[in-house]
């Protein structure tokens, strides 16, 4: 393996310092090449108290900061952030299996995360109005105290970044739960933030699985949680946070649909969905995972085929994240084939030459593939396209507004009568007019419907502000003095 970096195991990262307790350790290894390359500890709910009590001794002064002096440390931060690029590009490459130019861009968006973080201070000026003859009202946000956030896989970098600068610039103390597969990246994180001046206790991170997500939810002095994983995982967090009267926002999975009409510009249409169905080998939950192809498109799939063909596994496709990962993709290709699906590009038993121990699965592209089939329904989280036909746009709306998902939904056309025909009844969060992935920018928020997301809110952006804080209401009447009626 080609490394620039001197990995070493992981440790927890509690009060400004990294520890261990647990003897019970887990390797990490890179689906590039199956090598492991570090390990981690499997954490307690004695750990997690651990962590909860120095982001609890750190909140007092953390929360009394001016945002000016907290947000000076992030503006630090996003400069090591650039300063380390390269560095932090290779660790995500390693641990998740992504491209370099894919890694790149995560970290850049992560420095994005941190430029709407510093500008937070700018959003929320207080609201203050006299309410009547003396009397003045305002509303403050104030932090809730020490929170949560739990990551998963796909995005070791850049998820982390959705939630910690946001939760940080407004005042909260912080426990990381990294996902178990790609612990690494938080570790520089941790380490940058606090060469960018981040006082100890306030930034936490415990590592592990199950036990410490359940500890998260349970421990009574963590007033919020916030989760980005499977919707499985994310119904059970939800419910166990929420039951322990935590506020909770937990994204889920997805299964997006594109919506194809004859009238898209084909070349664009075609680089678009292979682009997003095969960009981070799939693992993405804004990637595309049904082409809904209404009426004549079949110019448009011969255009997808020939651009999927210049996707090459381990040049610009990255790996799947695990063996069972590749396992569970390939078992979705061969159910749809038998079921009587037409295989158009197969990506199944695919190695990569030099890294015959990594685990690959090469673009696929699925047609004639049916609503009932489980590639038109499940989340494959894999570099797969399912291919269903649609008479028109009102049978393709009605198939998008089948699924149990609401991520995002993205539709093809010129027209943009039709489009916003699109816009209005999708049943997503959100929506992209010739956009494979339309993810929102900040200070837009991040978040999907039905079973992509519980909790009210989203994750980023504007929305976040709301999620991270509580509105404090003062009525004032002033004195006398002011020559106003004290008596009223
Ligand atoms: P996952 O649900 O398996 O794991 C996510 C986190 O939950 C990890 O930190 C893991 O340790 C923990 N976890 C796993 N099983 C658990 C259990 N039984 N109880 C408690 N905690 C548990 O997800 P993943 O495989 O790491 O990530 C891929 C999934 O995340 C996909 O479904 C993808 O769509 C989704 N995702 C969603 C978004 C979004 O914005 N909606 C973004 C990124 C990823």
């Amino acid at each position: 393996m080609d490394q620039m970096i001197k990995l070493s195991n992981v440790k927890n990262y509690i009060d400004g310092k990294f520890e261990i307790n647990s003897q019970n350790l887990m390797d990490v290894i890179s689906p590039l090449d199956g090598s492991v390359i570090s390990n981690l500890p499997l954490s307690t709910a004695k750990d997690v108290d651990s962590a909860v009590k120095a982001a609890k001794k750190a909140f007092p002064e953390w929360s009394t900061m001016t945002f000016k002096e907290r947000v000076q440390i992030f503006f630090r931060y996003r400069s090591l952030l650039e300063k380390n690029i390269e560095e932090l590009t290779e660790l995500v490459h390693l641990e998740n299996g992504k491209t370099h130019s894919e890694a790149r861009a995560e970290v850049e968006k992560s420095m994005e995360l941190c430029e709407f973080a510093v500008s937070i201070p700018q959003i929320i000026v207080n609201e203050v109005q006299e309410v009547s003859k003396g009397v003045e009202c305002r509303i403050e946000r104030k932090p809730l105290g020490v929170v949560a956030s739990i990551s998963p896989f796909n995005f070791p970098n850049m998820v982390p970044h959705w939630t910690v600068p946001n939760a940080l610039v407004l005042g909260n103390t912080m426990i990381l739960k990294p996902s178990e597969l790609v612990p690494l990246s938080t570790v520089r994180m941790a380490e940058l933030l606090k060469e960018a001046g981040l006082p100890d206790g306030v930034f936490n991170i415990v590592n592990g699985g199950k036990d410490v997500v359940e500890a998260i939810c349970d421990h009574p002095s963590i007033e919020a949680v916030s989760f980005v994983g499977s919707t499985k995982v994310a119904k059970i967090v939800y419910k166990r946070a929420t039951s322990t009267l935590k506020r909770c926002v937990a994204l889920g999975g997805a299964k997006n649909h594109l919506l194809v009409l004859p009238d898209a510009n084909p070349e664009m249409t075609a680089s678009n969905v292979v682009a997003s169905m095969s960009g981070c080998a799939g693992q993405r939950c804004m990637a595309a995972s049904v082409m809904v192809g209404v009426d004549k498109v079949q110019h448009i799939i011969d255009r997808m085929i020939d651009e999927a063909k210049k996707i090459v596994p381990g040049q610009n496709l990255g790996s799947v994240i695990s063996a069972e990962a590749k396992t569970r993709i390939e078992g979705y290709i061969d159910e749809a084939e038998r079921n009587g699906a037409k295989i158009l590009l197969d990506g199944r038993n695919t190695t990569v030459k030099g890294k015959e121990g990594g685990y690959y699965v090469g673009p696929t592209i699925i047609d004639y593939v049916t609503t009932d089939m489980s590639v038109a329904r499940e989340e494959i989280f894999g570099p797969v396209i399912s291919i269903i036909r649609a008479k028109d746009l009102d049978e393709a709306i009605e198939i998008e507004n089948g699924s149990n998902y609401g991520n995002a939904a993205a539709v093809f056309t010129q027209s943009g009568g039709l489009a916003k025909q699109v816009i209005e009844r999708a049943s997503a969060g959100m929506i992209g007019v010739n956009i494979g992935v339309p993810v929102p920018r900040e200070p837009f928020s991040f978040g999907g419907w039905n079973e992509s997301k519980f909790g009210v809110g989203d994750i980023t952006g504007r929305s976040s502000i709301e999620f991270w804080t509580q509105n404090k209401k003062t009525t004032i009447k002033w004195n006398p003095e002011a020559k106003t009626n004290w008596m009223s």
